[in-house]
């Protein structure tokens, strides 16, 4: 596999390898001559984190918001959107939010039926926990 990281200083993906630190590969962008390193475990948990990011980013979260939720970089997030050519529908009825709960807080959670009515809901995996993303219709008031 031939995978290589765009930079995270000019977003071009035209980068060398430069050396390993630390156990981490080195990269060095030829447009900027930024140095940056990558994990070299962690191209699994990104991939992981591309698909998940993506995902809300379709739903209508923000990059900052995705931020928040995932840990990376809401620049990443930019890049994989351009990277894969991600457009998101506009959505002006319907607002998502979402919530990361553990399995405990999960079952309490769904066992209110309150909290099923009137939303549409999903739940997905996210690292130890489970993240639920919900729709709620705008009230016109
Ligand atoms: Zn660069």
């Amino acid at each position: 596999m031939n995978e290589r990281p765009i930079c995270p200083k000019c977003d071009h993906d035209k980068v060398v390898k430069s050396g390993v630190v630390g156990g981490r590969q080195r990269y060095k962008c030829k447009s900027c001559s930024y140095h940056f390193t990558v994990n070299k475990i962690g191209k699994s948990i990104d991939k992981y984190y591309v698909v998940k990011a993506l995902q809300l980013y379709i739903e209508g979260i923000s990059y900052r918001e995705i931020e928040r939720i995932l840990g990376v970089s809401h620049v990443s997030v930019m890049n994989w959107v351009r990277q894969y050519k991600i457009k998101a529908p506009e959505n002006y009825d319907y607002r998502p939010t979402y919530k990361v709960l553990n399995h405990t807080e999960l079952v309490k959670f769904l066992a209110n039926k309150e909290n099923l009515t009137e939303t549409g809901m999903l739940i997905t995996e996210l690292g130890d926990k489970f993240m639920i993303i919900k729709w709620e219709r705008f009230r016109n008031r």
